[in-house]
């Protein structure tokens, strides 16, 4: 039998390997390898074979396959202020409770709508490589209570270095949970059923501090039988699993398509937690965003009828100076506070901004604001 790292041989790298399946011409293979060159494809064979070719707007080939829109070069590569949060390079310290480690710049699948794209797939420059300083940073750090160790995707380092991490900050004690970022349960969950290893390793790591894994399920196609045995194998050792989705055009912006997701996610024990405004990242902006007035209709749409656990997440924004929660719009406004702030002035802040049917983000200063 293959093992996971077996079938790994068979991702989808290069554009010659979409030949089978899309009949380019010449010069929109060549335009397609540039776009590569830049931001590389790379897809699991599991999540390539759930495609459904005859479709030109399925979702799992939208979110996988580059397209020609990646051309567009508006919006930026920086959209939450990364930069000017970290504290060493793949150290971020944004929110007093919360420490953000980026472990890897690998993922198994280099999703096209990725806010990180300026680092998935090539540059180094923003990983943590040094373990011992971070840990002492978060150690000399009594205010944060938790750490989310992300990149790239974290499930996609060795076990080796995920045991690294759980063992370094399992000791800390003012540390109450480690969360996990990771697309593995969706992207290849063969990493996580086929290895008891790694499940070993969370499981007894599990048992000194609460482990949160952060899945982003974004469509229900994503839900196979394959990705439920994920994550239920993660349920067997005790794992808590929470889901974040990004609201994005052409793959969830349908009320009933959310709300088929969202059902499907409490259905098998992933709880929904935040629903995030897509940000205005380069290349990915003009393919994926849907504007504020839109996701506030099709977020409340999806919501009437569902269960209060279902429903229980936040529509969020990643912004520079914090997370704002998109509550809803009067007839004028738009009405959004802060859940999480970066500078204390903002805490608690409620925000009432004039409608602008076609504004997808807020600009960084908030204006114009009453
Ligand atoms: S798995 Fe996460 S970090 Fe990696 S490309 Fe996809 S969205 Fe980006």
């Amino acid at each position: 039998m293959l093992s996971w790292k077996d079938m790994l041989k068979d991702n989808i790298l290069r554009v010659e390997d979409l030949d089978k399946v899309l009949h380019m011409s010449p010069e929109e293979k060549e335009r397609l390898v540039q776009i590569c060159q830049r931001h590389p494809m790379r897809t699991t064979k599991y999540y390539f074979d759930l495609i459904d070719w005859s479709d030109e707007n399925d979702p799992i080939r939208k979110l996988s396959i580059p397209d020609m829109m990646e051309l567009d070069e508006s919006g930026d590569y920086d959209t939450s202020g990364e930069s000017t949060n970290t504290k060493m390079p793949g150290l971020q310290h944004k929110y007093a409770a919360t420490a953000l480690v980026l472990s890897t710049n690998v993922c198994f699948m280099y999703c096209r709508h990725c806010f990180r794209k300026r680092m998935v797939g090539y540059s180094q420059d923003e990983i943590n490589q040094r373990m011992e300083e971070s840990v002492s940073y978060i150690e000399n750090h009594p205010e944060i209570n938790n750490v989310l160790v992300s990149g790239g995707d974290s499930l996609a380092l060795s076990n080796e270095m995920i045991e690294e991490y759980l063992k370094h900050l399992s000791e800390i004690e003012h540390l109450d949970f480690i969360r996990l970022g990771s697309r593995v349960p969706v992207v290849f969950p063969h990493r996580i059923f086929m290895d008891d290893e790694l499940l070993s390793i969370l499981e007894n790591y599990n048992k000194k501090k609460e482990i949160i894994l952060i899945s982003q399920f974004n469509h229900p196609k994503e839900l196979t039988e394959e990705a439920k045995k994920s994550i239920k194998a993660l349920k067997n050792i005790g794992i808590t699993l929470r889901n974040q989705t990004v609201l994005l055009k052409g793959i969830n912006d349908d009320p009933n398509v959310m709300k088929q997701l969202l059902k499907d996610l409490s259905r098998n024990g992933i709880h929904p937690y935040y629903v995030f405004q897509c940000r205005p990242v380069k290349y990915v902006k003009s393919s994926f965003q849907v504007s504020l007035y839109e996701g506030i209709e099709i977020i409340g749409k999806a919501k009437d009828g569902l269960d209060g656990v279902s429903k229980a997440f936040k529509y969020a924004m990643s912004h520079p100076r914090g997370k704002i929660e998109i509550f809803g719009k009067t007839d004028t406004h738009f009405i959004m506070k802060f859940h999480q702030n970066k500078f204390k002035e903002d805490e608690d802040r409620m925000l009432m901004i004039p409608i602008d049917k076609s504004a997808n983000w807020l600009d960084e200063d908030l204006n114009p604001m009453e």
